[in-house]
């Protein structure tokens, strides 16, 4: 577990108390350590990630990536890598997962809806990813930049697979999002893969729409929505958009997933805003968590690891109900004690 930036620590303090507790309510003989990454790790080593991290994580089971201050690393050369892109990468975690969903107890500005957003994770618009060596962005005079955007055959053919595999397991239904009335080749081809992966799941129902229509289409309707494939950047930014649609960018779950690896991510920043005062929402990182627990349990076959991850997603939704939620949500508790709170309704889950 790596705590982060900003208000990585609380948010992380707070999901290690439910995980914790969890690890004692389901015997999941869970080994949780703590390693530094971001600022901590530029101070103390020169580099925001390092080679020996790497390692550690590739041998462990599972990684919970604390929310990271990207915007303040900028180059890589003095060692300010962004670490979510080092993983991803190093890790091909190519699929992330954000679901999104309204809570009973919670208000929203739009009808219930349950949906996932799943992101292209390795290439498309994040330059910094789509390079075997190098920033696919250019600087070409002082006053004019490139940035390339990679899109592939084999990248767009194995976010679309994950796509359909987990619509299967839920409504069926999937939405291409895209933009290939501009970006004709590579969002075409973005389509046409999805389609062409799609005649293997003949029941699940496809639709699409343009990404700048569909932000409007989320916001006027998101119930009308289930499994949402699209690439890189247009992922991360309609995934905030139903997280917040959702109640909160503070209950924005992620998992970034690839064959052998996934990381537990919060889908929102180290919010500096907020760092330090006890109020940020540790709802992101602890579902994360869950979604983790979830996929961990699928690859070891070890039920308790879904028990528990039900269990934490249970306890969401009653915490929620019974206001031991921070702020922004509604609630009056702080970090901290939505942590203790959140643990102790995991212990008495099981009962
Ligand atoms: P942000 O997501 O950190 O914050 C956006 C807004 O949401 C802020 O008002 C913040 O207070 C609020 N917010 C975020 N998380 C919250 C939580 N758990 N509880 C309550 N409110 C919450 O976006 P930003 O301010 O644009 O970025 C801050 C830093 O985070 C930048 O350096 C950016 O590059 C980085 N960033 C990192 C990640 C990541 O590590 N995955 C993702 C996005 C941004």
């Amino acid at each position: 577990m790596i705590a982060g930036d900003g208000i990585g620590p609380e948010i992380a303090a707070a999901t290690k108390a439910v995980l914790d507790a969890a690890n004692i309510t389901f015997k999941l003989n869970l080994h949780i350590e703590d390693e530094i990454a971001g600022h901590e790790s530029l101070n103390k080593y020169g580099s925001t990630v390092t080679t020996k991290l790497l390692k550690k994580v590739n041998d462990a089971d599972g990684l919970i990536l604390g929310p990271m201050s990207t915007y303040d690393f900028k180059d890589e050369s003095k060692g300010e890598i962004n670490p979510s892109k080092f993983f991803r990468k190093s890790l091909d975690l190519y699929a992330n997962i954000r679901p999104a969903k309204t809570y009973p107890g919670l208000t929203s500005p739009v009808q219930d809806f349950d949906l996932v957003v799943v992101r292209e994770n390795t290439e498309g618009f994040y330059a910094d990813r789509n390079m075997e060596e190098g920033n696919g962005e250019i600087l070409v005079t002082p006053d004019v930049a490139i940035s390339l955007r990679r899109i592939t055959r084999q990248c767009c053919e194995r976010i679309a697979r994950s796509a359909f595999e987990l619509a299967r397991l839920r409504k069926k239904h999937i939405t291409i999002v895209h933009k290939a009335n501009v970006l004709k080749i590579a969002d075409g081809m973005f389509i046409k893969i999805c389609h062409e992966v799609g005649k293997e799941f003949p029941d699940v129902l496809i639709d699409d729409y343009i990404v700048d229509a569909m932000a409007a289409h989320l916001v006027r309707a998101p119930q009308n929505f289930d499994v949402i494939v699209t690439t890189n950047m247009f992922g991360d930014i309609l995934s905030d958009l139903t997280a917040e649609l959702s109640g909160s960018l503070g209950l924005a779950a992620s998992l970034n997933a690839g064959l052998n690896h996934a990381m537990a991510q919060a889908a929102h920043g180290s919010a500096p805003d907020i760092a330090g005062n006890n109020i940020a929402n540790p709802f992101s990182l602890i579902l994360s968590s869950a979604l983790l627990l979830e996929w961990y349990s699928q690859q070891s076959k070890k039920p308790e690891f879904a028990l528990a991850a039900k269990s934490i997603m249970a306890s969401a939704q009653q915490a929620i109900i019974a206001k031991e939620v921070t702020k922004d949500i509604g609630g009056t508790l702080g970090t901290a004690e939505v942590g203790y709170a959140f643990a102790k309704r995991v212990m008495t889950s099981f009962n």
